[in-house]
């Protein structure tokens, strides 16, 4: 810290006061993957490290975020690569869904007028920021999820400039999307979750309910009308050789 600080801010902390701020490092929740492959539930799509989930539970602890890539991405890397190799034929991509997505992708560039993307990017970091933050209430939750809706009115008509080359509005015009589903995704789980636990904070719920909410994943899934809906599984029992491991004297020593 020292170091850092009389490096990049030319500050001396034991002389000087620091500046000390909160912010998110880490999304605790994720891609379900198939925990012997890292397979996702569509055939052939494999996700590790952060994009996946069901490793940390409710609060990553520090430094286990690279062991999970080192680890998870290996096993990702070797499933992908073997299922790849077994592909005999490509499945045929219709021709319609091509075209769609050529359209869906270059519509940001054919807008005449629009409004800038990266105005709305900021308005939803700053939106999450203030309502789905540290300490979260139902009230603050529910108008972000109402917020949501109206960011995802004026993302639908943003403008990206005109260029296709080194064109980082285009690029952002394409990702608000899918930053929008992984708000909204976040602040359902957070609004139904009525608890406190890991990284999750309620200022209406302060403390860990394990009768409820103990043993439970929240799962979110889009239904036939493209809508979020949240469903809660109870997940398995840790397997027996792991749990062997986790309560041997040699693991708690080394704690
Ligand atoms: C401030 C901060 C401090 C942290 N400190 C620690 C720590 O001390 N210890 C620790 O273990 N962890 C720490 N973490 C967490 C850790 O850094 C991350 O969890 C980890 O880097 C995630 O790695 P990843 O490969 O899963 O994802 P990323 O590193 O996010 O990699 C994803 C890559 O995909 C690329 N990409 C995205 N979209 C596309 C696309 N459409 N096409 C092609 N490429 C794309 C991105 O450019 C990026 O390179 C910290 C995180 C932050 C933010």
């Amino acid at each position: 810290m020292y170091h850092q600080f009389k490096e990049l801010a030319a500050v001396d902390i034991t002389k000087e006061a620091m500046e000390v701020g909160p912010t998110a490092h880490y999304v605790m929740g994720g891609v379900k993957v198939n925990f012997d492959t890292q397979e996702t539930c569509i055939e052939g799509l494999f996700a590790a490290g952060e994009a996946a989930t069901g490793l940390h539970g409710a609060n990553r602890l520090g430094g286990n975020s690279l062991s999970d890539l080192i680890v998870f991405g290996k096993i990702a890397g070797e499933h992908a690569a073997s299922s790849a190799k077994e592909i005999e034929q490509f499945k045929e991509i219709p021709e319609s869904e091509i075209k769609e997505i050529i359209k869906d992708t270059l519509a940001p560039l054919s807008r005449d007028e629009g409004e800038n993307p990266a105005a709305v990017v900021s308005d939803l970091r700053k939106m999450m920021q203030d309502k789905v933050g540290i300490i979260r209430t139902k009230s603050l939750l529910e108008e972000a999820l109402t917020d949501l809706d109206n960011l995802e009115d004026r993302s639908r008509v943003v403008f990206g400039g005109s260029g296709k080359t080194y064109n980082p509005g285009w690029h952002q015009s394409l990702e608000i999307g899918a930053m929008i589903d992984v708000s909204r995704m976040c602040t359902l789980a957070a609004l139904r979750r009525e608890e406190s636990r890991g990284g999750h904070t309620r200022e209406d719920f302060p403390v860990p309910d394990h009768s409820h909410w103990g043993k439970v994943n929240s799962v979110i899934s889009m239904n036939d009308v493209g809508e979020m809906e949240i469903g809660f599984v109870t997940y398995p029992p840790i397997p027996s050789d792991l749990k062997e491991l986790l309560d041997s004297e040699d693991l708690q020593e080394e704690e």
